[in-house]
């Protein structure tokens, strides 16, 4: 027999995953992370993303872009930029996507983070841009789009990659030599090289809500900041996204925001370490 098709994470593997503060650390080795979302029409985007980010393990988040007095109200211990990402100061992995429209901002943006040499995670309006762009990705790229959003990279549509999640989620990560993350119901990851695409274990139908996905690409890019490799990053985000989407709701379960998801996440962590 060959190698398995597919893997899950189990409960008892997240605590090796996930990274721990050495004693001589500090939040520059913590990694930062650098989030690229929102506009003046959803603002939003940007604070749900941020939520995200705050929960993940980097030591400090780098906000860019122009929503940066929502995110300061609701978060002060971020840094912002109203610049472009290049000039935003040093970053271990960027965030690109949620909300940012597809204006002239948008576009240079997404043609800076992915060549300046550190992981990117693209998600939601990054993935429309991603179709146009010509720069090659110089460091890991993870991409994070639900059905709909693979179905337009793929030039099929939503209904097609629903009835075959694991061969479309595959044929993304070949296509564009990335790491998949496709959200849904279960949540796939796959990486460009032959290895098991990782299905998610957790998770909620009550996850299905606005937002709940900027939040996961926040988290995802935290983790990537903080050295996890995409196909990690990506897989403990949708765990613990899950597991946190599981704890807000409760059992039997009732309706949950995206903020709430993100509040849950700090006690998901210490469930699962
Ligand atoms: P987005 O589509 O970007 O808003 O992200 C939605 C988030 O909710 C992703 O993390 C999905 O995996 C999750 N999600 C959506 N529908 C379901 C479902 N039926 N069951 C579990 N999780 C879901
Ligand atoms: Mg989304």
């Amino acid at each position: 027999p060959g190698p398995p098709v597919l893997e899950a994470l189990h409960h008892s593997d997240l605590a090796g995953l996930l990274p721990v503060p050495g004693e001589l650390s500090d939040k520059y080795r913590r990694g930062v992370v650098g989030v690229v979302a929102g506009s003046a029409r959803y603002p939003g985007a940007a604070v749900l993303a941020v939520a995200g980010a705050l929960a993940g393990a980097a030591g400090a988040v780098r906000y860019v872009g122009p929503a940066a007095d929502a995110v300061v109200r609701r978060f002060p211990e971020v840094l912002v930029h109203a610049g472009p990402p290049a000039d935003a100061g040093r970053v271990q992995a960027w965030v690109i996507g949620p909300g940012i429209g597809d204006g002239s901002g948008a576009r240079e943006a997404i043609a800076q983070v992915l060549g300046s040499g550190v992981p990117v995670l693209v998600d939601a309006d990054g993935l429309a841009l991603l179709r146009d762009t010509t720069v090659e990705p110089s460091a890991e790229l993870l991409l994070t789009p639900h059905a709909g959003e693979a179905a337009a990279l793929l030039g099929t549509d939503r209904a097609a990659v629903e009835a075959a999640r694991l061969a479309h989620v595959r044929e993304l990560a070949r296509a564009r030599r990335a790491t998949v993350l496709l959200k849904g119901s279960t949540t796939l990851v796959a990486d460009p090289v032959p290895a098991p695409v990782r299905v998610n274990p957790t998770g909620t139908g009550w996850l299905a809500t606005a937002g709940s996905g900027d939040v996961l690409s926040g988290l995802a890019g935290s983790l990537l900041a903080a050295g996890l490799t995409a196909r990690d990053a990506g897989s403990v985000a949708a765990y613990l996204h899950g597991l946190a989407a599981r704890r807000a709701t409760g059992v039997p379960g009732a309706p949950i925001t995206a903020m709430d998801v993100a509040a849950a996440l700090p006690g998901a962590w210490r469930d699962a370490v």
